[in-house]
């Protein structure tokens, strides 16, 4: 029955239900435009970056289908009297239309490709459906027809809200929900809901009624968990060495208490399923996995809950990376490499001498600060691969815990460098613990973390970030009363080949991607007059002479040796170390996988040698103190060694791509640069790093459009056993 009709059955309510009805629509269709503009953001992001970096374009695929469906259900050769059905609908499809060819501009060649042809499949699906309904239905039929359809296209976008409320329950989080997406949906929903009862038309009120309890029981998740989070705003305590923080802070009602820290940024931006009822789609983090406490595979990357979940990866910064080079830039490049080389000419590099005795400890440091080369900003796939394997970390402290349920436990995070991922799984661990303790009914222990890293690190900004640690650790914890959890944290310079801690005084180590690293250079890379044997290379590579890998070996087992020996003086009985380095699947030293970007930068310094820039002598006495080892090189040492046992150790790969080798190439680079430019200046000299990481840069992306760069990664967790 449409308005009129009933207009006509009571004139005297007519006026007033007309009123109602056409009110409840235009709501509906303020409310869905408000949702249909809200990914704005990503594709302003997407513009100006020219990139449609890990984003998905489905999402908006399957609402223009949406869209389509509905609009056509609303149109007058379909129902009668549901006009503000085809509007709002009308008005999402070309929205969405817009989106979708903004991400098809944007989009690298293969995932163009696939988005055209999905959009040529949503137009063949739409004239189809068109066709049909026209040519083989009467008026009646054809709108119990295309209502069907359209109510089994909905209904297929309860994946969404349904997984949101999901999440939300398992995370005790509202992270991933926006209040104000909740509030708008509910009020898209409830406004269609009343539109289609006051119409008697089910095909309207039935998913926008299923729709409205879902945005209701959202909305009460989102009360539940702000409530319990702002009850909890005076624990945790954090305390820097002697400071002890007393500040009680308001946080965000937006609940980003799970959120990883600045780099990724403004990940919370729904697109909204533009139909007759409130979904939402979610874009998540790329490391939403955070949020899941479950165990899963070490081998199998986390799954999205499903398909309707965007990813996004860090947040993109406009800068221009130097590496970058396409075929048209290679004259202008050439231009520029000569005129660098004619201004380095001028520089005298140091002598070539330091090769062997170079000092590690004084020179080795990732790129401090928060600049644009830092460790800081450049640190996203080392993220990553913690992210990745972050619960077993979390579940071993979480074990040694429960096994003793100490006072005070001790945690040490042996080389934490600079940047927010020293904070990242020190967060996780406490809110770990002390969800154990409160399930064992336990008091809270005291947490006491030591960051610790060569003297010289960049510690102050480390300790940057501590203010935003805090607040999140705050929001991240569920707290009871009388339970009060503190967190003590405090720098610890020197290196973790040798003591550093007194004996027995710690319960837990972790130590990521710095174990790695070697206490030297070996010294093994020269002859018996002292001339380099491992020329023109930096590290070991299939061309070099057998003695270089036996030398880095050597100067591996040395120095693990010692750093089992002199942890396993400073962690108590049935404590833990977890250990995550780069390494290599095979026992063959020129596994190329773990070689690869050293060999690119073998050969980016080949060419700077060739452009006269770098003198040949001073690459062949560079080799990099790093050394890549096999699990059996790790299982042997610890056997020799004797005071740990092996609980787990695996090798794994880590895919970092984004689908988009350039930009692959771009974070690598930069990433090589953080941790390498310490070493290279001192080495070279001043003024090599922007040429040499431009060149390895355009180097890298050569490669990564033919091949993806898969890193190695190893994870080991020991035990030291409780004494008999
Ligand atoms: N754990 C951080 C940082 C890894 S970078 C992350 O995963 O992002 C590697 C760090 O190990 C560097 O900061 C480096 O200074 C440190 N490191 C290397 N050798 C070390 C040693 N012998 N003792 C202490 N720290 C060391």
């Amino acid at each position: 029955m449409i308005p009129s009709e009933i207009a006509a059955a009571s004139s005297s309510s007519a006026s007033f239900y007309d009123i109602c009805t056409y009110a409840a629509g235009i709501a509906g269709n303020v409310f869905a435009f408000g949702l249909f503009v809200s990914p704005m953001p990503t594709f302003k992001r997407i513009v100006q970056s020219k990139s449609t970096e890990e984003f998905s374009g489905l999402p908006y695929i399957y609402s223009l289908l949406n869209c389509l469906i509905c609009m056509w259900y609303g149109l007058p050769c379909v129902s009668y009297g549901v006009i503000l059905v085809a509007t709002v609908n009308s008005v999402g499809a070309a929205i969405q239309l817009v989106y979708v060819t903004l991400f098809i501009r944007h989009a690298n060649s293969a995932r163009k490709l696939r988005m055209s042809a999905l959009l040529a499949g949503v137009a063949c699906v739409f004239a189809a459906i068109v066709f049909v309904s026209l040519e083989f239905f009467d008026h009646t039929t054809r709108q119990t027809f295309v209502g069907y359809l359209s109510v089994a296209s909905l209904v297929s976008m309860f994946a969404s809200p349904l997984s949101i409320i999901s999440l939300v329950i398992r995370t005790k989080s509202v992270e991933f929900m926006p209040f104000y997406l909740s509030l708008a949906t509910f009020l898209m929903s409830i406004s269609f809901l009343a539109y289609g009862m006051l119409l008697h038309d089910f095909f309207i009120y039935l998913p926008n009624g299923i729709g409205t309890v879902l945005a209701v029981i959202q909305l009460l998740l989102y009360a539940y968990y702000s409530i319990n989070s702002r009850e909890d705003s005076n624990m945790p305590l954090l305390v820097i060495n002697t400071f002890r923080s007393s500040k009680k802070r308001k946080f965000s009602n937006q609940g980003t208490h799970h959120m990883p820290f600045k780099t990724f940024l403004n990940v919370v931006i729904p697109s909204a399923l533009p139909i007759k009822f409130g979904a939402s789609f979610l874009q998540v983090p790329l490391d939403f996995s955070g949020a899941f406490k479950g165990r899963r595979s070490l081998l199998n990357p986390p799954t999205l809950p499903h398909l309707w979940v965007m990813v996004t990866g860090r947040s993109l910064s406009s800068r221009k990376f130097p590496g970058e080079k396409k075929k048209e830039d290679q004259e202008k490049f050439n231009v520029e490499l000569a005129t660098k080389r004619l201004a380095m000419a001028s520089c005298q590099p140091p002598s070539t001498t330091e090769l062997v005795t170079m000092d590690v400890e004084s020179v080795l440091h990732m790129k401090g600060g928060l600049g644009e080369t830092s460790y800081a900003q450049n640190s996203s796939l080392q993220k990553k691969s913690m992210e990745a394997i972050k619960h077993i970390i979390v579940d071993s402290a979480t074990d040694v815990y429960a096994s003793r349920a100490p006072g005070c436990f001790t945690i040490a995070d042996l080389g934490c460098s600079s940047g927010t991922n020293a904070f990242s799984l020190v967060s996780k661990i406490v809110e770990s613990i002390h969800e154990k303790a409160r399930q064992s009914e336990r008091l809270m222990p005291e947490i006491l973390v030591f960051l610790n890293d060569l003297p010289t690190n960049d510690f102050n900004s480390v300790f940057l970030n501590f203010p935003e640690f805090t607040r999140k650790l705050k929001g991240g914890i569920e707290l009871q009363e009388g339970s009060a959890p503190s967190v003590y944290l405090a720098a610890l310079p020197g290196s973790f080949y040798g003591r550093l801690f007194p004996s027995n005084s710690l319960d837990f180590i972790y130590s990521c991607h710095s174990l790695h690293w070697l206490s030297e250079v070996p010294l093994g890379l020269v002859d018996g007059n002292g001339k380099p044997i491992n020329k023109g290379k930096i590290y070991i590579s299939n061309t070099s002479h057998p003695a270089v890998p036996l030398a880095y070996l050597r100067q591996f087992q040395k120095d693990f040796s010692l750093f089992l020996k002199s942890r396993s003086a400073e962690l108590r009985s049935g404590g833990r170390i977890v250990v995550l380095i780069l390494g290599r699947r095979t026992d063959d030293h020129s596994d190329k996988s773990a070689t690869v970007l050293w060999e690119l930068l073998d050969q980016s310094l080949a060419i700077m040698v060739s452009q006269e820039m770098v003198d040949e002598e001073k690459v062949d006495t560079y080799n990099v103190p790093f050394y890549a080892p096999s699990t059996k090189e790790i299982e042997d040492e610890v056997g020799r060694e004797g005071s740990f046992e092996i609980d787990f150790i695996q090798a794994y790969e880590l895919n970092t791509s984004t689908g988009d080798p350039h930009k692959d190439a771009r974070i690598t680079s930069m990433a090589i640069r953080a941790i390498q430019e310490s070493m290279i200046t001192h080495h070279f000299g001043e003024g090599i790093a922007d040429t040499l990481f431009q060149i390895y840069s355009g180097l890298l992306s050569e490669f990564l459009v033919k091949q993806e760069l898969k890193c190695p990664l190893l994870i080991a967790v020991l035990r030291k056993p409780h004494q008999t």
